[in-house]
């Protein structure tokens, strides 16, 4: 196919301090926005678009794990990377954020970018310049198009007007609100084949597919963007599941997964019918799949539970807490005594099979989390779900700038005494730990949250058959140091 110019170049960013635990975390899947607007815009305009993944750039990661590091190197080297992908001959980059995390490399790079070819058009988006567009305004130098919001039709819409031709001339970048969403249903299939051509030893990395998009929950821990919730047709999820599975096999990979992006695996209807799609062709036996959902929707369509095990689907449930009070804070449930006893029905389901296992997901010291409600989910967790059938996934609390908690820090200020760094992606420091509010509740000091966390999950871990010891390794050193110096 041909191309017209002019090119663009989707950049993923990654972010400094990093550890073996957040490669655990951060390594395992593609960047699927870029790649999806890098089909749409060859599909729609014909532009020529290619892909630098800052996290598998080897001449990069050394400073990526380093907590100090020479700038100038920093810049020497990521020029030379630049170089390799003609970066001379382009006219314009794409970063896409994905998390507030990348924040200061994201600053890093547009600025040496910026000061070494100030003709290439910087284009953000994604994640962070949706949830602070401001931080990028404040740093009007380093970029010229601000995308806040669902990015498709702003990126359609760059490569159709002028507007790319006029912002060189103005002292200001432009901030581009998009009002109108593209047509879930013209979505094409992401732009794998582009990526793996250059990142073609990447066999670990997880093959994704939507069946819907948004959510209609509002959880107040959840960064996902408060859109409108949106189911494709079943003939397109189809026709791009079909394609999804014909590029896995072109590719060759070797023990596939594909994992359902979906919120929250939603729809009971679309799901039925994805689910007897995939028993009918007896697709669990060529590929590992996994999907998240909700637990009521779970306990209220029954007969899912018997098609998961059939498809072999890895579900994850995002239980979060056993407390009553933290999950009606969290807007988990309103009812949260038939919620607690919905998530039990559910794990006796999976100790009495062998496979699939399931996962359960734990939020620990969101904020009015003290001590005893941290031991009621230890304690939940101890009677109902230690099983080798059962995987525990317990994260700590992130005030990512897109939840509701950090819109309304006051509120748990006042209500729990909770304490919160505020800006925390831009302190020059781990921002994993920088993301993990100072205090849960007036007497729950991250100290002790830290610590408790190491300490209970500790054996709670190794309990799961498929426990990973390297990424068991990576989470007990991390924690475990986190929290010596923390005391
Ligand atoms: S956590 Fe899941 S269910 Fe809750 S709002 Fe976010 S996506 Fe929806």
């Amino acid at each position: 196919m041909e191309y017209y110019n002019p090119q663009l170049l989707f950049i993923h960013p990654t972010f400094f301090y990093q550890e073996p635990y957040h490669k655990d975390l951060f390594y395992r899947d593609f960047p699927l926005k870029a790649l999806e607007l890098s089909a749409i815009l060859k599909k729609n305009k014909k532009i020529k678009t290619h892909f630098l993944d800052l996290r598998f750039e080897k001449d990069l990661t050394k400073f990526f794990s380093k907590a100090k590091f020479n700038d100038q190197q920093f810049e020497k080297a990521f020029i030379k990377v630049l170089e390799k992908e003609s970066i001379q001959d382009l006219q314009n980059v794409g970063i896409i954020s994905t998390s507030s995390f990348e924040f200061l490399q994201i600053e890093k790079i547009s600025k040496i970018i910026k000061n070494n070819f100030p003709k290439i058009n910087i284009i953000v988006a994604g994640h962070h310049p949706s949830a602070v567009p401001n931080n990028f305004i404040e740093k009007s130098k380093n970029y010229d198009i601000i995308i806040e919001g669902k990015p498709e039709i702003a990126f359609l819409n760059l490569f159709t007007t002028s507007l790319l031709n006029k912002v060189k001339k103005r002292k200001k970048p432009f901030l581009i609100k998009p009002k109108d969403v593209f047509n879930l249903n013209d979505v094409p299939l992401p732009d794998y084949d582009t990526y793996l051509q250059k990142y073609k030893d990447k066999t670990e990395l997880i093959f994704t597919i939507s069946a819907s998009e948004g959510c209609p929950f509002h959880c107040r821990f959840c960064k996902i963007p408060r859109t409108k919730f949106r189911n494709y047709s079943f003939v397109n999820f189809l026709e791009r599941f079909e394609n999804l599975q014909n590029l896995i096999m072109r590719w060759n990979y070797q023990n596939p997964k594909i994992g359902f992006l979906d919120q929250s695996f939603n729809s009971a209807l679309l799901s039925n019918k994805i689910l007897k799609y995939i028993i009918e062709r007896k697709l669990q036996d060529q590929y590992r799949f996994s999907c998240q959902t909700r637990i009521e929707i779970v306990s209220n369509h029954k007969n899912l539970l018997s098609l998961f095990k059939k498809a072999k689907m890895v579900v994850g449930y995002g239980f979060e807490s056993a407390n009553k009070g933290i999950l009606y804070e969290m807007r988990k449930t309103s009812n949260p005594t038939a919620y607690i006893k919905k998530m039990k029905e559910i794990l006796e389901f999976y100790e009495n099979i062998s496979e699939p296992y399931c996962r359960l997901n734990i939020i620990a010291g969101f904020p009015g989390e003290n001590n005893e409600t941290f031991l009621d989910t230890i304690e939940f967790l101890e009677t109902y779900a230690l099983h080798p059938n059962v995987q525990i996934n317990p994260t700590i609390y992130i005030n990512d700038p897109n939840t509701y908690v950090y819109k309304n820090m006051d509120y748990y200020h006042k209500t729990f005494q909770s304490m919160f760094l505020k800006e925390w992606w831009k302190i020059d420091s781990d921002p994993l730990k920088n993301s993990i509010p100072l205090k849960s509740s007036k007497n729950y000091h991250r100290s002790q949250l830290v610590k408790d966390y190491v300490e209970r999950y500790r054996n709670i871990l190794v309990k799961f058959k498929y426990s990973s010891i390297p990424s068991l390794i990576n989470w007990k050193k991390y924690f475990g140091n986190w929290s010596k110096n923390l005391t």
